[in-house]
Parts: C-alpha cells; structure tokens; sequence
C-alpha cells in the first residue's frame, strides 16, 4: 500500500493565524514549480521500490485550487505513469473558497479527483475577516453547492474552532451551518496562536484575547457532542466522518504505511526497516537547484530503531478509535504491547479500552491526549 503527499506552497494571501510555509507566486512561478513536482515524481520512481499503485493521492498546501486544471491534470498523468493509481483510488485536493469559479470543481471531478477538503474554517463573516481568510461566508456555501453539482460525494469540511470571541454559543450556530451541509468529513481545529503570525504580535500587544484552556475544553466537548449526535464517528483526535469516509489518506500516515511525498516542505514516511521519515525543506530555491542538479531534494529525518518504531506505533494509533491491534503489533516487533509498556498501561488501565482485538483510549479522554500518551514516550 502506498500513498502520494503532493505539496502546493502557494496562497492568495496570508491568513494573520497562519504559520505554514507558503507564498504568493505568479502564474510563471507556479508553473515552474509544477515542471519541478514532475521532476521530482520522476525522479522518485529510481530512488523508492514501491510495488503497488497509489491507493491515495492527497494535495494539500498552501492552496491547490491555485492550480489550473491543466498543471493538476499533468501530476496526475506522472503519477499513473510513474506509480500507476490504483482503480478506487482516494484522490483529494484541499480547496480554498474565493480561489475558483463553479466549473473549476467540475473539470476537477472530471480529470479524477473524487474528495475535496474544503477550507471553511467558519461560516461567521466577521471572523473570517479577523481570521484574514480570503472569502466570505457566502463564498463558502457557494463552494459546497458548486461542489455537490460538480458530482462530489465525498466532501471534508474544515472547522475552526477557539476563535477570538467566540463562545460555544456562537460555535454551536456554526455547528449548525456546518452541519446543513452534510459533509462526509469533518476536520476540526483549534486556533493556536503561533509566533512570527500576526495573531502573535496582536496578541504580544494585548489585542488579540483567545479562548483558555477551560473554554477551550468547552468547545471541543461542543463539538464532539453535536457532530457524534448528528450520526458521525468521532475517529481520530481532530476528525469526524460519516460511516465508510474516514479519510484514507490520512489513516495510512496514523498507521505509519507508506507515504510517499513531493513538494517543498513535505513530509514522508517510508517502511524501510522500522521506518525512516524525511523531509524536503521549506526553501524554494534550494528544492529547485537540488531537482535541477538530479539530486533527491529530501532529507532523512529518522530512521527508527525498534523502541523508536514501537513508541510512535502507540502514538499514532492512540490518536485514532481504531487503536492498536495488538496481534499485530506482536507480529511487528516480536513482543506484546503490554509487555512492551507494562508501565504506562498499568498506570491507563482506567482509560484504555482493551481487547484481544484493540487497545484504544477513550474518545472521551483525547481532549487530554498530549497528557495521556507520554506516559508512553
Ligand atoms: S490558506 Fe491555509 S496555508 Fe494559506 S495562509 Fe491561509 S491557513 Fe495558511
């Protein structure tokens, strides 16, 4: 099984929270910038042995939607012609409402996308304004409508949540417009202020208040409750997805299975021993002189030993309902998950659900997760 990460570093504008690496760049620069991804996917298939097709294809950024149909159709085509792609393949692009008009969505459908990740993020005006997003409320329902015509069904919405003065009042409204939409997937995310933001230096100043912990805590309970009461499987720490959408995607990078990656800043992980991730750093300039020079833009990170292989295991599954299947886990490194941990699961005896068949922590205790799993690390 393997997977295929394909990193789109460029967005409109910059939104004041965010802290990912990404640009503004014209249509030459983003041109450049595909020649290059090509370059790279051609240059993987010497350097990675995979012996299947891609079972997923995920772009994410940045903003993908930035892309013309013609750049996105060409990665495409490399990646069937380097790695073949898989007949039921998942093949995801996140979009940004305000970057595409409606037949946009349709000609994705058309040349093989077949999920969105819609980045809402909220549907309150005010706040996507203060958020220093680059659409409006009205753009956002546009992009959903647009989608559903377009042939999608399968739709992952964003939500973020723990806004400047937002209370669960007003997030419970927008649990309500999230929710007449119906999407498959629901992806939620806390604001954090990070420095070197805007928010960050808004907040330096005193100008910018975010929830704390205990509102915080509030909201996610909010949310939990509203979005499993609506019918949806509350299935890894931060998402949501009506039974049979989990996204595929994602569950290969939590149960650590190959997933290959291009693109500048992206991350991989390969299943080379017990594992090794590698990452391309976040500078433009150095990905396309090392393409340019046939050199493997990417960096290994960490190549596990076993302890270090049986430690992001549990830290990974744990974050999601489906947890650790311990017969497999015994399979993989020649010893049981109990005796390998014997003192974190002695001390979460009370929150770990166990079975023969799954070790899982409660979803109701995920809120506390960070605290909970390094007893394991
Ligand atoms: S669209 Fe996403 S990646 Fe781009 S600036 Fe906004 S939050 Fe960051």
């Amino acid at each position: 099984m393997s997977s295929m990460y394909i990193h789109i570093p460029f967005c409109l504008t910059r939104c004041r929270y965010c802290d990912f690496f990404s640009t503004t760049a014209d249509a030459t620069e983003r041109d450049n910038y595909v020649a290059l991804l090509v370059r790279h996917l051609e240059l993987l298939k010497y350097n990675i042995a995979t012996n299947t097709d891609l079972q997923t294809i995920y772009f994410g950024g940045g903003t993908p939607s930035l892309l013309t149909i013609d750049q996105l159709e060409l990665l495409l085509r490399t990646c069937s012609k380097v790695f073949g792609i898989a007949a039921n393949a998942e093949i995801t692009i996140e979009v940004n409402p305000g970057t595409f008009e409606r037949p946009y969505l349709h000609q994705l459908h058309t040349i093989g996308f077949n999920r969105l990740s819609i980045g809402i993020q909220s549907f309150d005006s005010g706040q996507l304004l203060r958020l220093g997003r680059c659409h409006t409320h009205e753009q956002s329902l546009e992009s959903v409508k647009a989608a559903r015509s377009a042939g999608f069904d399968n739709l992952s919405l964003d939500l973020m949540f723990a806004l400047p003065g937002q209370d669960t009042d007003n997030l419970d409204r927008e649990v309500d417009q999230l929710l007449q939409q119906t999407p498959e997937h629901i992806s939620v995310y806390g604001l954090t202020v990070e420095e070197g933001t805007e928010f960050g230096r808004l907040q330096r100043q005193g100008k910018l208040t975010v929830a704390d912990e205990e509102e915080y805590a509030q909201q996610y309970e909010l949310l939990r409750e509203r979005f499993c009461t609506a019918g949806y499987e509350h299935y890894e720490l931060s998402n949501f997805a009506v039974p049979g959408r989990r996204c595929r995607h994602n569950l290969c990078y939590w149960q650590r299975r190959n997933c290959l990656a291009v693109g500048c800043g992206a991350h991989s992980f390969v299943e080379n021993g017990y594992g090794e991730r590698w990452h391309i750093p976040a500078d433009l300039q150095r990905y396309r002189q090392r393409l340019e020079a046939g050199l493997d833009p990417a960096e290994k990170l960490e190549a596990f030993d076993r302890t270090g292989a049986m430690k992001e295991t549990v830290y990974l599954a744990l974050r999601t309902s489906d947890g650790i299947d311990p017969s497999a886990f015994e399979r993989r490194f020649g010893e049981s998950f109990h005796n390998a941990f014997p003192i974190a699961t002695e001390a979460l005896a009370k929150v770990l659900l166990q079975s023969p068949q799954r070790v899982a922590l409660g979803s109701q205790h995920w809120l506390i997760y960070d605290h909970l799993i390094s007893t394991f690390l």
